[in-house]
């Protein structure tokens, strides 16, 4: 669990999967519907039938802001034989929290960002005394778009990439084209952008944006299968293919964004609304989708295997 791992044994790898997104601080305080030995089980049982499938790692982007709490993560991670990569960063759409308002980087005193040190000791020290290591770095940009909140956190996470060599994941929207915004200041930080993933780029049927994108050297997350509410399935599938047919399997990775449980959302209707939303759609649904549509075996081992890996592997102190 955790950074450091070989990255060739990571096999089937989806590369954007959380187990629990979570409030915190409102659990802690109005724990009312939350049962953590009835959650930890229904995870484990959820995670043993992705195992089952023959998926043998989840990439877990859940960072601080969607609930990160490790000890949890690893008392599942002991019952299920998965690979769980974990996290570091911080999720915000609009501002930084307040913890780190009066800690501003300022070039004149040379202070930097205290972020850059605590994202970089999840990677090279271990996450918060529990021995398990970041393997990747993940920040968010969405429809506010480029807020000095956002920036802060996307230039930190670039630093410590830097420092660390760990690969970068990014939240983006496609509605205002988050991907070319993150593009040019990633770029700016001197981050090689084959390093980065671009999360949420499955959400476009734009071929000339994703292409674009893809030629910069990103990798894409077609990462939001079965959250049909946003881009109906045919469409997902579609737009995969046709990246595929033009050569661009080497660009993409594929996921659900899926979770056991979010406190975001009523989980007894998410499960009416979106009930292709799970671990198992992917398998049971997409591929043979893909396959039908003319995606080779080949193709589908680069997306599921060979590109996890390759981001993964490149050089790093971690
Ligand atoms: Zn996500």
């Amino acid at each position: 669990m955790g950074g450091g791992l070989d990255s060739a044994a990571l096999g089937t790898t989806y590369m954007h999967e959380h187990i629990f997104v979570l409030t915190p601080e409102l659990l802690q305080n109005y724990p009312a519907g939350w049962d953590e030995e009835e959650r930890l089980a229904d995870a484990i049982t959820k995670l043993r039938e992705l195992k089952a499938l023959g998926v043998d790692t989840i990439v877990d982007p859940t960072v601080v802001g969607l609930g990160r709490y490790i000890p949890r993560v690893q008392r599942i991670h002991d019952q299920v034989d998965l690979n769980i990569v974990v996290a570091t960063g911080l999720y915000t759409y609009n501002d930084i929290p307040f913890r780190f308002h009066h800690y501003a980087p300022d070039a004149d005193s040379g202070r930097e960002d205290p972020l850059i040190q605590l994202f970089a000791k999840d990677i090279t020290e271990g996450i918060a005394g529990t021995g398990v290591k970041a393997g990747f770095l993940k920040c968010a940009i969405d429809e506010p778009g480029l807020t000095p909140g956002v920036e802060r956190v996307m230039r930190a996470v670039a630093r410590a990439h830097r420092l660390t060599g760990a690969p970068i994941t990014v939240h983006t929207s496609v509605r205002n084209e988050g991907g070319k915004l993150t593009q040019r200041i990633l770029r700016e930080e001197g981050v090689d952008l084959s390093r980065v993933v671009l999360g949420h780029s499955g959400d476009s049927t734009d071929l000339d944006y994703l292409r674009a994108l893809a030629d910069a050297g990103s990798i894409l997350g077609m990462d939001r299968f079965g959250l049909d509410s946003i881009l109906s399935f045919d469409d997902r599938v579609a737009t995969v293919a046709k990246l595929c047919e033009g050569g661009y399997a080497d660009r993409l990775v594929l996921s659900h964004d899926a979770n056991c449980y979010i406190d975001w959302f009523p989980n007894d209707l998410l499960a009416l609304a979106l009930p292709n939303w799970n671990y198992r759609h992917i398998s049971q649904d997409v591929l043979p989708a893909l396959r039908a549509r003319g995606v080779s075996d080949a193709q589908i081992r680069l997306m599921l295997v060979d590109n996890p890996r390759r981001y993964f592997e490149h050089g790093g102190a971690y």
